[in-house]
């Protein structure tokens, strides 16, 4: 996961002066020495890292003035408040021009993740901001760049606009902010060509593409696996080609997250979205205060609660506690829960989400196993769908034909069918107290 190593090493330091009541410059020295050295080990540049230590500790020392937190927390407070500075502070918008079509630039070397990420932002576009984005494919040197581009325009069922491969990328593009205009979609997301190395000729052909209509943004695509190198790669199309943000991809793979904390530092120019893995919704805007507080074990409620709304239909639940409450729940509705789940993404990661659950023993290494889920699910399509809504009447017979059918044995058909009782155990138990406490107010 994004930031475990460094998450960790910071974790234990501030563990130490979590309680302290009085913070002397010797505690504060030594606390800058460690996290120093975690920065350092997160491959966080080093100009970087000098300047963060300095400015925490600064404000660190002589912290106990303060009231409310114990200076211990205060110190946190700190590290966390310029972990966010560090990041860029606020999250950064998407700018849109007010006269349509936006144009995006998006560029990066090959490999980074720019066609992928081109489709996926095209997607936020238009479930977030309601946009209509048309996909311009002029990657004309990568090979296949181009039916990438258009295989995730059919999944996602949104135009790509093409000349094949033989026409220059200025030209692309120039013909598709036109083909725009006509067919009145408003964000023209421009898949620019991709090169192993930054060289001369990319770099104008890039600058030939910028001088047809200024975009409006130039997202630079970066990998954050590739840490130190990605943000010489941010610096230099910054200096050469001008962007005006980046996107980090496979920060779902990145364990030392040098990259995101040193980019926004050397460039000055905002994270605006990281990749978190290769689906289409893996896309989520970078908030710099809600990733400090998941580096440093605090949890990111917030973006739990986003991804909970986005997926959570709520009529649907609605539906189910109405069936909790007169216990009327099936083995439909638990699978249907259990696929409103997966939605949310990976289970270990959305774990790591909630504060202090890389703390809870059990919890810190937990492997959400996505495999015993299908097995779980495997078992309720093999009921019958009788056998769905009342469990009970299945026989010895058909939990053997049902373990036979989904590929598992007849303990984990009898594991699921005992769990299922007792969570409807538990429901009972659950209403029978809401409804009880009902009853006692209506007394009063
Ligand atoms: P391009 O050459 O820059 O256009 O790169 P592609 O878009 O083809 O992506 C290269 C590889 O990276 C593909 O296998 C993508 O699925 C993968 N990829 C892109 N973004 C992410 C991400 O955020 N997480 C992970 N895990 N993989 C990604």
């Amino acid at each position: 996961m994004a930031f475990e190593g460094l998450a960790e090493r910071l974790q234990g330091t501030i563990q130490k002066i979590k309680g302290k009541g009085k913070v002397t410059e010797q505690d504060v020295k030594e606390m800058m020495r460690e996290v120093r050295f975690a920065l350092i080990e997160a491959d966080v540049n080093l100009k970087v890292v000098k300047e963060f230590v300095k400015k925490v500790s600064e404000r660190a020392v002589g912290v106990d003035v303060m009231k409310s937190l114990t200076p211990g927390q205060q110190v946190i407070k700190i590290v966390q408040d310029e972990l966010k500075n560090l990041m860029g502070g606020e999250q950064s918008p998407i700018k849109f021009s007010n006269r349509p079509p936006t144009v995006i630039m998006m560029v990066g070397l090959q490999g980074a993740g720019k066609t992928t990420t081109t489709g996926k932002l095209a997607n936020v576009l238009r479930k977030k901001y309601n946009k209509k984005p048309l996909l311009v494919a002029a990657d004309i040197y990568r090979p296949a760049a181009v039916e990438q581009l258009q295989t995730l325009g059919k999944q996602l069922s949104l135009p790509v606009f093409s000349l094949g491969t033989d026409v220059s990328p200025v030209e692309i593009a120039r013909q598709a902010i036109e083909h725009a205009k006509e067919e009145h979609l408003d964000v023209v997301l421009i898949d620019t060509a991709g090169r192993l190395h930054i060289d001369e000729e990319l770099m104008q052909e890039l600058k030939d593409i910028r001088g047809l209509k200024e975009p409006d943004e130039v997202f630079l695509v970066v990998d954050a696996m590739t840490g130190q190198d990605a943000v010489n790669v941010a610096q230099s199309f910054n200096e050469t080609v001008g962007i005006t943000g980046v996107v980090l991809t496979k920060l779902d793979g990145d364990t030392r997250g040098g990259a995101a904390l040193s980019i926004r530092s050397v460039t000055e120019k905002p994270i605006k979205f990281v990749g978190m893995g290769e689906k289409m919704d893996a896309l989520e805007p970078f908030h710099p205060e809600r990733m400090a507080s998941r580096i440093l074990g605090m949890g990111d409620v917030l973006s739990l609660i986003e991804k909970a709304q986005a997926n959570v239909d709520m009529e649907k639940a609605k539906e189910l506690e109405e069936k909790f409450m007169t216990q009327s729940f099936t083995f439909d509705d638990f699978i249907e829960q259990l696929q409103a789940v997966k939605k949310m993404g990976p289970l270990d990661e959305l774990l790591k989400m909630i504060p202090g659950a890389n703390k809870m023993k059990g919890l810190d290494n937990v492997k959400v196993d996505e495999k015993q889920m299908g097995r779980i699910e495997a078992i309720i399509y093999s009921m019958t769908p009788n056998e769905k809504t009342n469990p009970e009447i299945i026989s010895a017979s058909r939990k053997k034909r049902i373990a036979t059918g989904s590929g598992t044995t007849i303990q984990e058909v009898n594991r699921l069918l005992k769990q299922f009782e007792e969570m409807k155990k538990m429901m009972k138990q659950m209403t029978g107290m809401a409804q009880g406490k009902g009853k006692k107010k209506m007394k009063m």
